[in-house]
C-alpha cells in the first residue's frame, strides 16, 4: 500500500475528495472573478452571490474557449518539448519504497530560461502579447479545472493497466486510489516523468508566467509598473528561479519521492499553482499601489532572505545527506542520528538523519521562511482587502498539515529512531512554541 495512503483515514480522504471536488474548482473561478471583476473585494462577490444565489455563479463562470485551449495546448507542448528536449545532467532520484531508484534529466534551469526568454520575445517582437492570457484568464482557468480531471482519469487507468515501474499498486479501493495516485513514479516511454511535467514544468513553470502577465497587464494599462508590483513579480520569480535551481533536490522530496501521482497531487499543482499561487499578483494588476523607494526595498530584501533561508534549508539537508554526513555545517561537522528502516520489499537500509544546523533548531524549519517569502510578496498589496492574503494563510495550513503528514510517515519509517530524534529536535515547526 502506498504510504500516502495510510496517512490520512479512509473518512478524511473522502471528504478531503469531496472538499476538493465540489470546493474547489468554485473557489478558483471566485478568486479569479472577485480579483479580476469586483475589485479585490470579498464582500462585493459574497452580496452578489446572495442576489443571485446559484445561478450568479453560473453566470460569472466562464465557459472553456477555443483561445483558452490554444494557449494551454500551446505552453504544455512546449514545455513536454522542453523537458524531452533540452540537455541535462543525469540525476538519480532517492531509493523507492519498492528499491526501485529513478533516474531524471536535470534541464529544469534551462527549460526555466527558454520558458521566460521565448515569451518575453514573443511580446517584445509583438508576435503574442501576454494580456491576451490575462483578458482570458477565467476562461483558462475553467478549461484547467475540467482538463485536469480528465488528466487525473487517465492517470488513474494508465496506473491500473500499464503502470511504469513496481512502485505502484492499488489499495483495493478505488476512489482513494484516484485521489492519492496508483503510481509513484508515472512515465511515457522512458524518459517523460509525468510527475516532473505536472509539479514542475506546467505547475511551478505557469507561476512565473503569469507572474510576468501579470507585470505586462499593468505596464500596458497603465503605462508603468507601480513599485508594489515591481517586488511582488521580482520575489515571485526569485521564488520560482531558486525552485528550479534546486530541482533536482526537488525530485526527493515529499511530493516526488513518497506523495503518488493521484488528484491530490496533480490537480493541485496544474489549476491550484496558476490559479491560488500567482494570486497576490492578479489581485496588484488593478490595484497599482505605490509603496515608495524605501519600503519597497526593505520587502524586498526581507523577501529575498527569507527565500535564501529557505533554500538553504533544503541544501543543507540534500548536502548532508548526498556526502553521508561528511561535510560542514554552520561551520562545524554535523550530529545525526543514523536511522534504520526496512523497505516494502524486506531490505533493511539506514538513513542519516540530522539534528544540528537549521535542522536542529526545528524537524521543520524550513517552512517557516517558505510562509514568511510568502507574506512578502502578498504585503505590498497592504491591507485594503483579505483576498490577495488566502494564499498566505492556505499555505500556513497546508504545511502545519504536511508537517504532521510527514512526522507521521517517518515515524513509522524509522520507528525508535524517530523518537530519538524527537526528544534531541522536539519542536515541529516553530522553535520553542510548537
Ligand atoms: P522535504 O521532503 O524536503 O523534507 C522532509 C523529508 O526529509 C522527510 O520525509 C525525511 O525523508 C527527510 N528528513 C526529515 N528530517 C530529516 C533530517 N533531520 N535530516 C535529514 N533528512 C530528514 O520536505 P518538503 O517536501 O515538505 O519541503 C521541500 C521544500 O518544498 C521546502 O522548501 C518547502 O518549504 C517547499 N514546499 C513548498 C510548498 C508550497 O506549496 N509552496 C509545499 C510543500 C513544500 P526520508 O524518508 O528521506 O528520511
Amino acid at each position: 500500500m502506498a504510504e500516502s495512503k495510510t496517512v490520512h483515514s479512509p473518512l478524511l480522504t473522502y471528504f478531503s475528495m469531496l472538499s476538493l471536488l465540489t470546493l474547489c474548482p468554485p473557489f478558483v473561478i471566485l478568486l479569479w472573478y472577485t480579483m479580476v471583476h469586483a475589485d479585490g473585494s470579498v464582500s462585493q462577490t459574497f452580496d452578489y452571490l446572495k442576489q443571485h444565489g446559484l445561478q450568479g455563479l453560473i453566470d460569472i463562470w466562464p465557459r472553456p474557449t477555443a483561445t483558452a485551449w490554444k494557449i494551454i495546448a500551446c505552453y504544455a507542448a512546449f514545455e513536454a518539448a522542453l523537458q524531452l528536449l533540452l540537455p541535462g545532467k543525469r540525476v538519480e532520484g532517492p531509493i523507492s519504497p519498492m528499491g526501485n531508484r529513478p533516474v531524471y534529466k536535470a534541464n529544469g534551469v534551462a527549460a526555466y530560461v527558454v520558458t521566460l526568454v521565448t515569451y518575453l520575445g514573443l511580446w517584445w517582437f509583438g508576435i503574442f502579447n501576454p494580456t491576451v492570457v490575462y483578458d482570458h484568464l477565467g476562461e483558462i482557468f475553467s478549461a484547467l479545472i475540467f482538463g485536469s480531471f480528465v488528466f487525473c482519469i487517465f492517470l488513474y487507468i494508465k496506473g491500473r493497466v500499464a503502470p511504469s515501474s513496481t512502485d505502484s499498486g492499488s489499495c483495493g479501493n478505488v476512489i482513494i486510489d484516484f485521489y492519492w495516485g496508483m503510481e509513484l513514479y508515472p512515465r511515457i516511454g522512458k524518459h517523460f516523468d509525468i510527475k516532473v511535467f505536472t509539479n514542475c514544468r506546467f505547475g511551478m513553470m505557469s507561476w512565473a508566467v503569469l507572474a510576468v502577465t501579470y507585470c505586462i497587464k499593468q505596464y500596458e494599462v497603465n503605462g508603468r509598473v507601480a513599485d508594489s508590483m515591481l517586488v511582488n513579480t521580482v520575489l515571485m520569480l526569485v521564488y520560482v528561479s531558486k525552485f528550479f535551481w534546486w530541482e533536482a533536490g526537488y525530485w526527493s522530496t515529499m511530493d516526488i519521492a513518497h506523495d503518488r501521482a493521484g488528484f491530490y497531487i496533480c490537480w493541485g499543482c496544474l489549476v491550484w499553482v496558476p490559479s491560488i499561487y500567482t494570486s497576490p499578483g492578479m489581485y496588484l494588476v488593478n490595484h497599482p499601489v505605490n509603496l515608495g523607494t524605501q519600503l519597497a526595498l526593505y520587502i524586498l530584501v526581507a523577501g529575498i532572505l527569507c527565500i535564501y533561508i529557505n533554500y538553504d534549508c533544503d541544501r543543507q539537508r540534500q548536502e548532508f545527506r548526498r556526502t553521508n554526513g561528511k561535510c560542514l555545517v554552520w561551520g562545524k561537522a554535523p550530529t545525526k542520528i543514523v536511522a534504520s528502516y526496512t523497505t516494502t520489499s524486506g531490505e533493511t537500509k539506514n538513513s542519516l538523519l540530522l539534528t544540528s544546523g537549521w535542522w536542529g533548531l526545528s524537524r521543520h524549519f524550513h517552512y517557516v521562511p517558505e510562509i514568511l517569502s510568502a507574506f512578502f510578496w502578498t504585503v505590498p498589496a497592504l491591507f485594503n482587502h483579505f483576498l490577495p492574503f488566502f494564499y498566505v494563510i492556505f499555505l500556513t495550513i497546508l504545511l502545519f498539515d504536511r508537517a504532521k503528514r510527514d512526522d507521521d510517515r517517518c515515524r513509522s519509517k524509522y520507528g525508535k529512531y524517530w523518537k530519538v530524534y524527537c526528544e534531541k529536535v522536539p519542536y515541529r515547526i516553530i522553535p520553542g512554541i510548537y
